[in-house]
């Protein structure tokens, strides 16, 4: 398959997240080519149904289909996002909470005494490094507030979001409709190739066919496609990133509504706490080779007051890691049919959201060819690692003894990515990180600044006993008072929610 011309219709399978955006990406970018997009979902299949957390990223595949936010939010009792607090994570003193905010236009100025503080911190000095004094983002996210600012407030700011995920799928698949995406609902059996190991057609449970020019596997962890009918080898991450299940529950939201998600560490794992419109998602991602199901179920209980309520827990189990080749003959892979990460800081939409909008690229200019298949695919597995490498670096970090499992993601037995090493010692030989994450080409996969965030917010740094004086240069919080003063712009964050209202 070597032009766009060869291509007159593109059949997508599953209709989850990952299915509807890239449908409507896909659409968009052949509009008017007379390529005909059609989505597959099995009824007796479900959606994940969970992935409520965005990166600022999303806001850009709602510009691209020019959907705007009074229309889509309301609908998925959506809500903003401008960071994400990561509590317990670390044991040392002053550490037990700290902020990765989005980083947004106005830390251009607060960035450098961030930096500043960190560097002398790094050798000694008993200065305050935590990213939460230096962040607007993370002063909007304590007192509740939109991360939209008012008209005359001269600088812009980034956010992601937070959605129902069901909700979005509606809302997804209702666009895609309107649009002139086709929607067929039937049971794929298996899918059939030709002697090119091409895939021809795919068979429904009926034992009819549905043929395409290309396919789009968005069966989510079955992997339809990429997996069962192509056989594409996968990368697992699962030496590196140990958790493997997830527990979800939903609890009451509180009047005032936090623009943050919360990633509390557990005794197994690390529970997420996300606001919506009308209730909190919650849930418990751990290792089961640590703990049971039971046990892992009665600890987020415990940590959300629902011990004794009889609302069901839902349990996932998760396949860590990513195939090799994310587009293979005529067939892409997106969503997590392709790979997933974990959930910690939401990478898993936003990789969906590349991984189609850069094969789009592809498409329209018409390069289907062998050479681009091998470019595309190296980049998509780029962003997987590079992300996966970010990940990786928080429990690394880690510095909580209280369980073996703690102590096994500090220890990390097994090959730490070099990316990663390079990363560690730069920052505790007290080089500058900027350079190194700019020498590695990586600001694209995770900014400088959430490298700092994370490493000074785990609190690596030397010992308590090795300050110096030299700290007596630095003021302990000297932002504070312009960042209170900037987050004046902002309104109450339930307030702003309310009024939204669908575009006329
Ligand atoms: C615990 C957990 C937390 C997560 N949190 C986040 C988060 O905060 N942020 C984030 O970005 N992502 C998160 N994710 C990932 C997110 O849930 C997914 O990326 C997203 O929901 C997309 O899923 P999907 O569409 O690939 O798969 P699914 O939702 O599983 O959809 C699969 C589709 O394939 C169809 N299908 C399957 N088999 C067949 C068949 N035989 N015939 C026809 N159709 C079939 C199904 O009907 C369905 O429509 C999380 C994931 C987990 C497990």
């Amino acid at each position: 398959m070597t032009t766009q011309d060869s291509i007159k219709k593109i059949l997508v399978v599953g209709g989850g997240s990952a299915g509807w955006m890239a449908a409507l990406l896909i659409a968009h970018s052949v509009k008017d080519k007379g390529i005909q997009v059609s989505v597959i979902e099995s009824e007796t299949v479900g959606v994940i149904g969970v992935g409520e957390g965005s990166t600022p990223v999303m806001k850009r595949f709602f510009d691209t289909l020019e959907i705007h936010e009074t229309e889509w939010m309301p609908e998925c009792n959506a809500t903003y996002k401008s960071g994400i607090a990561f509590d317990g994570w670390s044991s040392k003193p002053g550490h037990a909470s700290y902020f990765h905010p989005f980083v947004t236009m106005v830390d251009n100025l607060t960035m450098p005494p961030f930096i500043e503080n960190v560097k002398a911190r790094l050798q000694g000095a008993d200065v305050c490094a935590l990213p939460n004094k230096f962040f607007l983002s993370a002063q909007l996210a304590d007192s509740c507030l939109a991360p939209i600012a008012d008209h005359n407030f001269p600088f812009f700011t980034t956010y992601g979001y937070h959605f129902d995920a069901m909700l979005l799928g509606k809302f997804l698949r209702k666009k895609a409709l309107q649009t002139g995406i086709e929607h067929i609902k039937a049971h794929i059996d298996h899918a059939r190739l030709d002697e090119k190991g091409n895939i021809a057609a795919v068979s429904l449970a009926d034992g009819s066919e549905l043929a395409a020019d290309f396919f789009v596997d968005c069966s989510g962890f079955s992997a339809l496609l990429i997996d069962k009918a192509l056989k594409t080898p996968f990368v697992s991450y699962a030496d590196n990133l140990l958790n493997d299940s997830a527990i979800a529950m939903p609890t009451d939201i509180c009047d005032k509504i936090p623009t943050l998600t919360v990633s509390t560490a557990m005794k197994h794992g690390w529970a997420w706490k996300i606001p919506l419109q009308n209730r909190y998602g919650n849930g418990y991602v751990y290792s089961s080779a640590f703990t049971t199901a039971d046990q892992a179920e009665t600890e987020l209980r415990e940590k959300i007051g629902m011990l004794d309520s009889d609302t069901p827990a839902r349990h996932l189990k998760m396949k860590l890691g990513r195939v090799e080749k994310h587009w293979n003959k005529n067939c892409l892979a997106v969503g997590l049919s392709q790979g997933f990460l974990e959930p910690l800081e939401a990478t898993a939409l936003y990789l969906t959201q590349m991984t189609a909008a850069i094969f789009c690229l592809f498409l329209e200019k018409g390069d289907l060819s062998e050479q681009a298949q091998q470019v595309y695919n190296q980049e998509i597995n780029d962003y997987f690692d590079g992300h996966r490498n970010y990940i990786i670096a928080h429990y690394k970090t880690n510095t909580r003894t209280d369980t073996e499992y703690w102590k096994a993601n500090a220890a990390n037995l097994h090959r730490i990515p070099d990316s990663l090493k390079h990363i560690f010692s730069t920052w505790l030989e007290g080089r500058d990180l900027g350079d190194e994450i700019r020498r590695q080409n990586i600001e694209k996969y995770y900014p400088i600044a959430s490298w700092y965030a994370l490493l000074a917010g785990m609190g690596i740094f030397p010992d308590a006993e090795k300050k110096t004086t030299a700290g007596e240069q630095h003021q302990q919080y000297p932002l504070g008072d312009f960042i209170q003063r900037c987050a004046l712009n902002f309104q109450d964050h339930r307030s702003f929610l309310a009024k939204q209202k669908p575009a006329m």
